[in-house]
């Protein structure tokens, strides 16, 4: 496995498929890429199935052990289910989707060889969800989350971004997770980093402190700095598992980050909120897929504590990463 400067060991890469999507949310970073808005047909610019699954065997070669495909929305690659069946041995498949295409090809991905899935869903009202994502498919969200269950990819993560616009949600859906059984839910503490407005963010640590009054037992992962709270549900006849991803000004988050992210247009980048450490892995054939991965891993850098540094209470440029104008010698 490849360690970085920084004791980082690289187990997994989550591959952006596309940055196409038929969501709009209103909070979205798209893996810091920007707009997803645009044509919703397959791009040339995008990675092939073959330039995909090359990638993945160096990174198997490098001792990776998951990979996370996400985008813009993967499910809009007709050709996921290959992707992932040509997947190397030993890797994990896991997928970040907005759920919509769910029904009808659930199974297939289970087939393939999917073995985890995470669904977007930030909201339990079709209006509130219309607003936030931009899209009236509330309805197919939930019936792709069942398509999930039914296809036996249990237990599914339900992805919901913290932010002024959903906090007030977080009861219901943890009662939600609670009372349906193979459900679990993920908070995710809305990053600004790449798309501005902060003043949507809400403390994450009052979301910390209620979930520890609600839970009948918390557990500690050390190595993530991340809780589980286990929760019953209202009526008490079930219990959800809930967790909380909260990155944003977090060193210890950054000191224990393993992936690599690799953009839908072939670059590799060492970390979600940087724009700046984009590597092309050129044609894509294997040794200059290789080489890219060797200078990513070579050159990553914990985003908080290393690469921003706090001064007098401000996250600043550590002025190791001012990229100095070229004079005349260079
Ligand atoms: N289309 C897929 C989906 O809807 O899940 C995958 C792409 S989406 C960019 C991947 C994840 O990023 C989602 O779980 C979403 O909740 C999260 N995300 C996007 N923007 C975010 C932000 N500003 N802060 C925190 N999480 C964010």
């Amino acid at each position: 496995m490849l360690v970085d400067d920084f004791g980082r060991a690289v187990s997994g890469v989550r591959v952006s498929l596309t940055d196409r999507c038929n969501f709009d949310c209103v909070y979205c970073h798209n893996e810091g890429l920007g707009d997803t808005r645009g044509p919703m047909d397959a791009q040339d610019h995008e990675m092939d199935t073959d330039d995909v699954v090359r990638f993945l065997e160096v990174a198997r070669e490098f001792d990776v052990e998951a990979v996370k495909f996400t985008g813009g929305e993967p499910m809009l690659r007709q050709d996921l289910e290959e992707i992932i069946r040509r997947t190397p041995d030993g890797m994990e498949v896991s997928m970040t989707t907005n759920g919509t295409f769910l029904p009808g090809r659930a199974p297939d991905l289970k087939a393939a060889g999917l073995e985890r899935v995470n669904v977007s869903q930030d909201a339990l009202d079709p209006d509130d969800f219309a607003q936030i994502t931009k899209s009236g498919a509330y309805d197919q969200v939930i019936e792709g989350v069942e398509a999930a269950l039914a296809a036996g990819l249990a237990p599914v993560k339900l992805n919901m971004v913290v932010f002024e616009a959903t906090a007030g949600y977080i009861p219901r859906m943890v009662d939600h997770v609670a009372a349906n059984d193979g459900l679990q839910l993920q908070l995710i503490e809305y990053m600004p980093e790449l798309v501005g407005n902060p003043e949507w963010a809400v403390d994450i640590d009052r979301v910390h402190g209620w979930l520890e009054e609600q839970a009948d037992r918390v557990e500690h992962r050390e190595m993530h700095d991340r809780r589980r709270y286990y929760v019953s549900s209202e009526d008490g006849d079930g219990e959800g598992m809930v967790e909380i991803v909260d990155p944003v000004e977090n060193e210890e988050f950054c000191a224990n980050c393993e992936r690599v992210r690799v953009t839908h247009d072939g670059k590799l980048k060492g970390c979600l909120n940087r724009g700046d450490d984009h590597r092309p892995m050129g044609g894509m054939t294997k040794p200059e897929i290789r080489e890219t991965f060797r200078e990513t891993v070579a050159n990553r850098v914990p985003y908080y504590g290393e690469y921003l540094v706090e001064e007098d209470g401000e996250w600043v440029l550590n002025e190791k990463y001012v990229r100095k104008p070229a004079t005349a010698d260079d």
